[in-house]
């Protein structure tokens, strides 16, 4: 599955995060020639912090852990091409990407793996302290929290389930909410939640501030609470949702579910021929949203390509003289 044409591969994979490497690291080793497009390396789990739940590692910062995939696809020679994807479309058998920067380029098949745009407070120093006190991810970094004073902004099932996990692991957990009344959790949860002497509700109430010198220190509340308006914290997890970006999907027709996620099946693939999707971007691994479930997608995904392009033929071979960028 050669080519002379060199913006002309057999699969083109959208997104420089987990689940994009270890479907680019699959694709090299299947020895069809892809490509991995992103101008942000490392998606989130290079700006995650510290993980300690990535299989047979002890411990390390995701960023590292993201450099190491990107060697391992650096060592298959897979290019990485750091534009984002700005269009996708189907032409003829093929599909065609424009990046960011107006470059063209040709695949047989197309993974999407640009995962999700967290849902943000829009307040000042909100991205800068992420890993340092700002976190997106109960799941992930309660277990950082022992001992320490921690609050949830949220009133979903993801912020009453992190407050309860978080309620395991920190001394005192707030739950910060807008609403008179936690919406839609899961009964389960919002009983747990109850049954958590360290966890403490507080409703009707907005996070205004967020203080600190090099990182969070305390938050200040649109109301005082006990007395006070502001309250000294170690983490704020902000639990406020996260939006798939469905957009390059959209173009290519690709199906989503009521929570605006691709719907992909066991194997990968989306209802349209050629097009796989992984990660947190899909319904894949249901809740689940963790660097080693995305990887796994992104695995699987290009190994349906893989079996994809061998059936329907390489868009390399097909315009190894035609096409031009
Ligand atoms: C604060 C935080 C801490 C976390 N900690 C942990 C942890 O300890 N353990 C764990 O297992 N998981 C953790 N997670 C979850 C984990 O990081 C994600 O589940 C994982 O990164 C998902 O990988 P992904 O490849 O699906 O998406 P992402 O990592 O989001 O990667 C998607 C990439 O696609 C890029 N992209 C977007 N649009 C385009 C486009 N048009 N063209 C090309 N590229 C595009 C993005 O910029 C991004 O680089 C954490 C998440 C957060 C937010």
């Amino acid at each position: 599955m050669t080519t002379q044409n060199e913006n002309v591969y057999d699969l083109l994979i959208a997104g420089q995060g987990a689940s994009g490497y270890a479907a680019a690291l699959y694709a090299a080793r299947y020895q069809i020639k892809s490509a991995i497009f992103g101008s942000v390396f490392g998606g989130e789990t290079a700006t995650g912090g510290l993980i300690e739940n990535y299989p047979g590692i002890l411990e390390i910062d995701g960023f590292e852990l993201m450099m190491k995939f990107r060697e391992q696809a650096e060592k298959y020679g897979v290019p990485i091409i750091n534009e984002n994807v700005a269009a996708a479309r189907k032409v003829g058998a093929d599909f065609e990407i424009t990046t960011d920067e107006g470059a063209k380029y040709r695949g047989a098949a197309i993974v999407l793996a640009v995962g999700r745009e967290r849902r943000k407070l829009g307040l000042e120093h909100e991205d800068e302290w992420v890993g340092r006190g700002i976190s997106y991810c109960s799941t992930c970094d309660a277990p950082l929290h022992r001992g320490n004073v921690v609050a949830v902004v949220g009133g979903g099932d993801a912020a009453v389930k992190g407050a309860v996990l978080l309620g395991k692991y920190a001394e005192k957990v707030y739950v910060i909410y807008r609403g008179s009344q936690f919406t839609r959790p899961e009964a389960v949860n919002i009983r747990q939640l109850e049954a958590s002497p360290n966890v403490v509700p507080v409703l009707d109430t907005t996070v205004v501030e967020l203080l600190g010198d090099d990182g969070l220190s305390s938050i200040r509340l649109d109301r005082p609470h006990q007395g006070s308006d502001s309250i000294d914290i170690h983490g704020l997890f902000i639990e406020i949702g996260a939006d798939p970006r469905v957009e390059l999907a959209n173009e290519l027709g690709v199906e989503l579910n009521e929570m605006n996620e691709v719907i992909v099946d066991k194997h990968g693939a989306t209802n349209v021929e050629g097009v796989f999707a992984a990660g947190d971007l899909t319904n894949g691994s249901g809740e689940l949203k963790q660097t080693i479930t995305a990887s796994a997608q992104g695995a699987i995904a290009a190994t349906s390509a893989y079996h994809y392009v061998s059936e329907h033929g390489s868009a390399c071979e097909i315009h190894a003289t035609g096409f031009a960028a």
